[in-house]
């Protein structure tokens, strides 16, 4: 996050003026109408599903009495990683079998020509015109239709540090290219992010096949078992196989490749058909980088807050609620949650600073390692929330609440973005850029956030639902959050 001078302040806003009317109307307005008044239209949220599945918390991974798909995989070393590995394979070749031709045009669903396991660590080999020798990656390669993973070290490490199913997920994801090519959903000259989008999009529709217990190899929960697997898609990338899937940073930030993998899993197969560059670009905002070189890490310090204090204020003044008194010192209510808690009989929010500091460490490797100045301030952000929804006369302790808080905290930082194609006028003198809108979903898919928390701290159980109402508060602005997320 990063304050911008007035001077460049004043020079965008003359530049924006034409689109700012109808840009803050879509995305302020709303908050004005909807939050302040009771919620008239009920929400399509329910706490006991995920996108219409059932929230369930049992195990993921490979099915006890799953059969060994007897799919040739060249250079195998018939070790768990290829059989876990081959059996992704297959069973997303099952699953592209039954949806092929009802998603395109009656056409069937053709396997890729070969598979092929090495290893990163070992000799090297030639596949798509690179060697493989410290290719530590998993990848389609167009002009051989092949579909190459590193069993030395990407599948172990995935597998270790995320679970099974994140093998699986980055099976789907290179699938998922071998399905725009079949189905020609992307043309060879296409942005590579546009690709990157629908591999994404294809693996979540691939995933809510598993989900709904419909695969024969693979299951999954759409509680933790989701959660890991949106976990691990900020960590994969695509191999330098061919020069148009090289393009750096144009696979989308966790944020993006979250989303495509929702849409996907809430709408199936045919949304992420209709992806192109219009789509990608009108619903994500994080095309803009800052500058490369400015300083996007804004200290968590007396200044710090002021600033954060005031761009709530500005976001929020629509809505006509009191803003709480924002202190360092001890809360008025015998309630705490940390680091940052709502005392509603005094509209005050109480930080603890040390902690809020330990949360905007950079992330990094490190057990003891935060998720940044962007995750510090949207847990402050999440408790003003809790003011606002009180003025409105919504209920602070329920799931919902939760989940309206999340909406609330990425309607903020939404409104906080500005991209260089101008479709954004941004409120006040705060930036947000596309590494704090991921070190809230960083946040939002760990166990400890209050972004998604109702005022007792109480998170929503489920990280697929806090990660998409935040999106929709991001994408949306804040209208949907007291419509979608209203009161069962
Ligand atoms: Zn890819």
């Amino acid at each position: 996050m990063s304050r911008v001078s007035t001077r460049s302040r004043q020079r965008k806003r003359v530049l924006s003026t034409a689109l700012s009317a109808f840009t803050c109307a879509a995305l302020v307005a709303g908050c004005a109408q909807q939050i302040s008044g009771v919620p008239t239209t009920m929400g399509s949220y329910s706490t006991t599903e995920v996108a219409g599945l059932p929230v369930t918390n049992g195990p993921s991974g490979p099915k006890p009495d799953a059969p060994d798909a007897p799919l040739p995989v060249d250079g195998t070393d018939n070790g768990p990683m290829d059989r876990l590995a081959r059996n992704a394979v297959a069973d997303i070749d099952e699953y592209w079998s039954s949806v092929f031709p009802e998603t395109f045009d009656g056409k069937r669903f053709v396997p890729v020509k070969r598979l092929v396991s090495y290893d990163s660590g070992g000799p090297g080999q030639q596949l798509c015109g690179e060697n493989t020798a410290g290719v530590v990656n998993a990848f389609y390669c167009p002009p051989d239709d092949l579909v190459a993973w590193d069993r030395g070290t990407l599948l172990p490490e995935l597998d270790n540090s995320f679970g099974p199913m994140a093998v699986v997920a980055v099976l789907a994801h290179e699938m998922g290219h071998a399905v725009q090519h079949r189905a020609r959903t992307v043309k060879p000259d296409d942005q590579v992010i546009v690709m990157e989008q629908q591999a994404d999009c294809f693996a979540g529709a691939y995933f809510r096949y598993v989900a709904e217990g419909s695969s024969r190899y693979f299951q999954i929960s759409t509680g933790k078992g989701l959660n890991e697997v949106m976990g691990v898609l900020s960590f994969i990338r695509d191999a330098p196989g061919k020069s148009d899937f090289m393009g750096s940073n144009a696979h989308g930030s966790a944020f993006d490749r979250v989303t495509a993998f929702q849409y996907g899993f809430d709408e199936g197969p045919q949304r992420c058909a209709k992806m192109d560059f219009d789509d990608v670009s009108r619903r994500t905002t994080l095309f803009g980088s800052w500058k490369a070189g400015q300083d996007t890490d804004l200290p968590v310090d007396e200044r710090g807050l002021e600033a954060v204090e005031k761009s709530l204020q500005e976001v929020f003044r629509d809505t006509g609620a009191e803003p709480p008194t924002i202190t360092t010192g001890q809360s008025s209510c015998g309630r705490r949650t940390t680091p940052a808690s709502y005392c509603a009989s005094t509209n005050t929010v109480s930080l603890d600073l040390p902690a809020l500091q330990r949360i905007a460490q950079p992330p990094s490797k490190e057990a003891e390692s935060g998720y940044g100045d962007f995750a510090a301030y949207a847990q402050v952000a999440s408790r003003y929330a809790l003011s606002v929804q009180k003025a409105a006369g919504l209920p602070l302790d329920d799931p919902a609440a939760g989940l309206r808080t999340a909406c609330m905290v990425g309607a903020w930082s939404g409104l906080l973005v500005e991209d260089p194609i101008g479709k954004r006028n941004p409120v006040g003198s705060l930036r947000v850029v596309a590494e704090d809108i991921d070190e809230g979903v960083a946040a939002l898919l760990g166990e400890d956030s209050l972004i998604a928390a109702d005022v007792n701290g109480k998170q929503v159980p489920v990280g697929f639902a806090r990660v998409e109402a935040f999106r929709i508060g991001v994408q949306e602005g804040m209208a949907p959050c007291s419509t979608k997320y209203s009161a069962p």
